[in-house]
């Protein structure tokens, strides 16, 4: 029987293992850490006794991908969200706050009238955005850049929570795809999503525990260190210790990240350059999304970008995070918390408990030049695929690109 081995249990790999699974191939899953998720993971924090994510990360209903991954590992119920497009906005500079409320269908309605735009934009400003269709290579900042309240209020936020990287550098292009596939269908798929006990308890546990059931054989703590070939197709995956022969008619998908399949395939280019995310998780004791009507929030004018309540944690987001990540963890707190308290009522002067989480490498940066070096999945060998949010999918580096990029890889070596 034919044999998949996936390497790499991110949610590029787990989607490509699920994908093979549901045809009936036997699924062998290494994993260099011991546990899955990759940079989507969850973990228990002794120090706020809570089980927090690495990172707050929001999906949209337009995700198809992830959502029929979701449906698959029998998981669709574990991403939450309200039942319509909201989005609210504070913007600490000026005490202003709003929501954007997406109205269905895809004629955006919500621009035609003052209350429901963004302060302080008129409807032009709307239509500039379709700039984006003729953009090339120009950054955010130099398409937008001189919108005034639009770009200050719109474009800056979205494109860094989308793209990870400042606008003065960030290919304005890649957001097409996503507001093509979301914010332009109309409230129906540009929904905000959440995990709703975290992220390993709605990606990465329900694929492990549906991966189990078809009797995937799934090995935590082996790093591998090289594949061999002969030319055509590989033929072994090693670790230092071990070596697995990749028998004929088995398949091989690479799920690891762009800064490791090029020491593993010979060849391949993938991005070189990363933007940091930095996430904070407050306990604040008897604070839950009871006590707020916006549980998630944008803001503007604040070094934080997104601030998240589940139960008594308030997690905080900061995108493209140059600034704060070579910063001690004691002292971003310091510098985070007060506009936090400010927008809770919470008292400034006393920080709560707190968990500061710096991933230096979130994602690659999305430079034209980096976008130059994204890896399509197919190989020149005839059994290996790529996968990974890194890897040619069109979208940005996200968990939909990451889901998408499985299938993709398994699409590409039916072919
Ligand atoms: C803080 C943060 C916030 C984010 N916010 C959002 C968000 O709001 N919305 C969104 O959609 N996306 C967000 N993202 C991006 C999203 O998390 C990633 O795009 C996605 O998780 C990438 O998945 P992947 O499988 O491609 O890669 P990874 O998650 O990096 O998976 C690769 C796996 O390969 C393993 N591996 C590496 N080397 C080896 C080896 N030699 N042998 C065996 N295994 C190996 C790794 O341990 C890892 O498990 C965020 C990312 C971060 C870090």
């Amino acid at each position: 029987m034919t044999r998949a081995h996936i390497i790499g249990a991110g949610l590029a790999g787990l989607s490509a293992a699920v994908q093979l699974a549901q045809k009936g191939v036997g699924i062998t899953l290494y994993e260099q850490a011991n546990q899955a998720g990759g940079r989507a993971r969850s973990f228990h924090d002794s120090h706020l006794d809570r089980t927090i994510d690495n990172g707050n990360h929001l999906l949209l209903s337009g995700n198809y991908s992830a959502l029929d991954f979701l449906a698959i590992i029998n998981a669709s119920g574990r991403l939450i969200g309200p039942d319509n497009a909201r989005f609210d906005f504070a913007d600490l500079e000026t005490d202003d706050r709003w929501t954007i409320n997406f109205n269905r269908g895809p004629v955006p309605l919500w621009v035609l009238y003052e209350q429901s735009r963004v302060p302080g934009t008129s409807m032009m400003d709307y239509v500039a955005g379709l700039k984006l269709l003729t953009a090339g290579n120009r950054s955010v900042a130099s398409l937008f850049g001189d919108q005034g309240q639009m770009y200050r209020r719109f474009w800056e936020p979205f494109s860094v929570a989308v793209l990870n990287t400042e606008p003065n550098e960030a290919v304005a292009r890649l957001l097409l795809p996503v507001i093509r596939e979301t914010l332009a269908k109309g409230a129906e798929y540009s929904k905000p999503l959440v995990a709703r006990n975290g992220l390993s308890d709605t990606f990465v546990d329900p694929a492990l525990k549906w991966l189990e059931r078809r009797k995937a054989d799934i090995r935590f703590g082996q790093r591998i260190t090289s594949l061999e070939n002969d030319g055509k197709q590989i033929t072994a995956i090693k670790t230092a210790r071990t070596t697995e022969i990749v028998e004929k008619g088995d398949l091989v998908v690479v799920a690891t990240p762009p800064w490791v399949t090029p020491t593993l395939v010979e060849g391949v280019e993938a991005p070189d350059e990363y933007a940091p995310i930095v996430n904070l998780h407050f306990q604040v004791d008897g604070f839950s999304e009871a006590k707020t009507d916006t549980p998630m929030l944008g803001l503007v004018g604040s070094p934080a970008h997104w601030l998240f309540v589940r139960d008594d944690i308030i997690s905080v987001t900061v995108s493209a995070a140059y600034g704060l990540v070579e910063k001690s963890a004691r002292e971003i707190a310091a510098i985070i918390w007060p506009d936090v308290a400010k927008v809770f009522e919470l008292d400034a002067k006393s920080t709560p408990p707190v968990r500061v989480i710096k991933e230096q490498r979130a994602t690659f940066r999305t430079t034209p030049q980096q976008l130059n070096r994204r890896a399509p999945a197919k190989t020149p060998f005839k059994n290996l695929a790529l996968a990974g949010d890194w890897t040619d999918t069109g979208l940005p580096a996200t968990i939909e690109g990451a889901i998408r990029s499985g299938v993709t890889a398994v699409k590409t070596l039916q072919r």
